[in-house]
């Protein structure tokens, strides 16, 4: 049994979708579970109408219509007028507004997971029809049915006894299956695992059936050691062990999802990261080994980062009972923290602000506590780092936070300009 995961770059326009099935195709079609996630940038789309939703702008109905328009597009891209798909979506899309007419509930989290949910559910309709379609027989499951979760809307944890129970039980491993990623069930409604969570998906599904292998299809050759977007050079690493690619992830690396390696590393299921577009390339391979190869520094970044320095206004030292008060407070407020620095008189965090609540935070703190914040700095993470490393990213602005462990370097930066 293997799995595979496509994310929405893989199947963001009808060619991209004829690729799918050409990698289906040339892989096997048998003893596969397909784990999608929603197509493009589809669920950037969904935000942008859960926003309008929730906020009852005028916004909701062009929002709505963009989504249904690049659905519209993608369909005739890959169907004839009249195919019995066109009746599936628009059923699905009649369901999504009869769900935001119907809704009462005021809770963000849950409503956004009610509508986001669509995108993933539209997008395996449209690529199981047009497997069928071509002659490829395939099963489409709704992942709703598979992996139960709490009720933790927008960041939902798996209930893995129940999950891995019902995954063995309901799952053919002997034929081709499309699933959705990300998304997941309570017991009565829908919940997501966290933004990029199709990742996660497909290490549930792989740990649950105990895979052979999960395959992340990418429109990158494989794991790189920093980001093309941000470094001009880039080198692709050929093998990660799994506890070098949880440390990648842990520090923000963003092309494994964080909580997707663990599953995978407790059954020592291989993961690959593979080009869609080059399927002779080997591209990369997390597997039980050590550290990666080649050994080259590994960069992570992380923009629109908040540094934040805490004193007590009475100079008493930052120690125990107050820092202990700061975490609280960081964690009522879902503040992620990403670097922590400690003196006698002060503490600092580098957190991000997901949810936008730092101004909560703030104000929570601020007549017991002196605060200062620099918004929108970034922070650097080198893995593997040298001299050389170190200087090439100093010299990208002021370093405000320097921090050097045996592996590992950080850096906050006040970029220039
Ligand atoms: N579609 C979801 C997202 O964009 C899940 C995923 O792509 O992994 O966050
Ligand atoms: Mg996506």
């Amino acid at each position: 049994m293997r799995i595979f995961k496509f994310g929405g770059a893989s199947v963001k326009n009808p060619d991209a979708v004829k690729n799918v099935v050409r990698v289906l195709q040339h892989e096997g079609t048998e003893n596969t579970l397909v784990v999608i996630s929603a197509m493009g940038k589809m669920t950037n789309a969904f935000e942008r109408l859960i926003k309008a939703y929730t906020e009852s702008t005028d916004d909701v109905k062009p929002a709505l219509e963009a989504i249904k328009d690049f659905h519209t597009e993608m369909l005739d891209g890959l169907f004839d007028k009249g195919d019995e798909v066109y009746t599936k979506v628009m059923y699905l899309f009649g369901e999504l507004a009869g769900r935001m007419a119907i809704n009462t509930s005021a809770d963000y989290n849950y409503i956004y997971d009610q509508i986001v949910g669509f995108g993933e559910i539209l997008s395996t309709t449209i690529v199981s029809a047009y497997l069928t379609k071509i002659g490829v027989e395939n099963q489409w499951l709704d992942v709703r049915e598979y992996i139960k979760t709490d009720n933790n809307y927008r960041d939902a944890k798996v209930n893995w006894e129940l999950t891995e129970t019902i995954i063995k039980e309901k799952v053919d491993t002997t034929k081709l299956n499309i699933t959705q990623g990300f998304l997941g069930n309570d017991g009565e409604y829908t919940t997501t695992l966290g933004r990029e969570g199709s990742d996660y998906t497909a290490g549930i599904f792989a740990y649950c059936l105990e895979a052979d292998s999960v395959t992340i299809w990418k429109d990158v050759p494989g794991v790189l050691n920093a980001d093309p977007r941000v470094f001009s050079e880039t080198e692709l690493l050929r093998k990660i062990s799994y506890t070098e690619a949880i440390e990648m992830a842990f520090y923000g690396a963003s092309v494994i999802h964080p909580k997707t390696i663990q599953p995978l590393e407790q059954k020592q299921i291989p993961l690959y990261v593979r080009s869609f577009d080059d399927l002779d390339r080997e591209g990369t391979t997390v597997l039980k080994t050590e550290g990666i190869t080649p050994e080259v520094p590994c960069y992570i970044v992380k923009k629109n980062q908040i540094l934040v320095s805490i004193s007590a206004k009475d100079f008493s030292f930052m120690v125990e009972d107050n820092i202990s008060d700061v975490f609280k407070k960081l964690h009522d407020c879902k503040l992620k923290v990403n670097l922590i620095q400690n003196s006698a008189i002060s503490f600092s965090v580098c957190i991000e602000d997901k949810f936008n609540m730092f101004d909560t935070f703030y104000d929570e703190l601020k007549s017991f506590y002196t605060i200062k914040s620099y918004r929108d700095v970034t922070l650097y993470t080198i893995r593997h780092f040298d001299d050389e490393a170190i200087n090439s990213i100093r010299a990208k602005g002021k370093a405000i936070i320097r921090q050097i462990n045996t592996e590992t370097a950080q850096l906050v930066i006040q970029e220039k300009g």
